[in-house]
């Protein structure tokens, strides 16, 4: 995929009823890149993630994600990992055996997890039950399960939510971990800080659409929205 446009999609819209919630959104991913989606709740985050994913249908919009058509995920999905709502875990099993499990329902090869855990950086903690992470340490192991299939594309919605500021590190430094093997990540925050330094593009949105889109180092400092996103918690 190198040098190709990962997610290549113009004008994302979903309406429920007269209700737009994500109206006309271009979304270019670069292969390797880490983008950030930031906006306040209610913003279109998951859903553009959930259109992304083939799980809620677009109203409108069109292109196409790891080379084929936006319309038709089942082609590509296979290449992808996401973290939409975190996967139920079983508290007494340890990490690895968590990830055991999911990665037998999803029919991953087992060999591959090594590798997971030390992505995520929960190496020599894999044993320990999982009702003893932290919720930092659970967020990344959800993140561990989406990397189960070794994907190119990595959807995380909102894996920092909640997380204490050591947590959030951990999870930006493996982010870029994520990404340095090549693999192309969208993630979503509410908060511009809790990825601006993790990010080479950033996408803010509001009420569904699009105020800026581009690399962090030209997102104008005085504009409102950004004022707005770097204040809100
Ligand atoms: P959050 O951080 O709260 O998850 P978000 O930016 O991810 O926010 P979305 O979850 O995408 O926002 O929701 C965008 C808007 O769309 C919200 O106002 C939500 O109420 C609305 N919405 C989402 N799903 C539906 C649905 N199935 N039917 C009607 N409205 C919906």
């Amino acid at each position: 995929t190198d040098g190709l446009e990962v997610v290549a999609v113009t004008g994302l819209t979903k309406r429920y009823g007269r209700r737009t919630v994500v109206d006309g959104v271009d979304l270019h991913l670069a292969a390797g890149s880490i983008t950030g989606l930031i906006g306040p709740n209610g913003a279109g985050k998951t859903t553009i993630m959930s259109m992304l994913l083939g799980l809620v249908r677009p109203t409108a919009g069109r292109g196409t994600v790891l080379g084929h058509d936006l319309t038709r995920p089942a082609d590509y999905l296979s290449r992808v990992g996401a973290l939409i709502e975190g996967p139920a875990f079983f508290g007494n099993l340890s990490g690895r055996a968590n990830l055991q499990y999911f990665a037998r329902l999803g029919g991953h090869d087992l060999a591959g997890i090594p590798e997971v855990l030390d992505l995520v950086g929960l190496q020599g903690r894999e044993g320990d039950s999982y009702s003893s992470y932290s919720l930092g340490m659970k967020q990344r192991l959800g993140i561990g399960v989406a990397l189960l299939g070794d994907p190119d594309l990595v959807i995380l919605d909102e894996p920092t939510n909640g997380v204490d500021p050591a947590g959030m590190r951990d999870i930006r430094a493996m982010v870029r971990r994520i990404a340095a093997d090549g693999r192309t990540v969208l993630i979503s925050s509410h908060l511009l800080a809790e990825l601006e330094h993790v990010c080479d593009r950033v996408i803010v949105l509001d009420q569904g659409g699009l105020r800026y889109s581009g690399p962090l180092h030209e997102l104008p400092s005085s504009r409102a929205e950004v004022i707005l996103l770097r204040g809100l918690s």
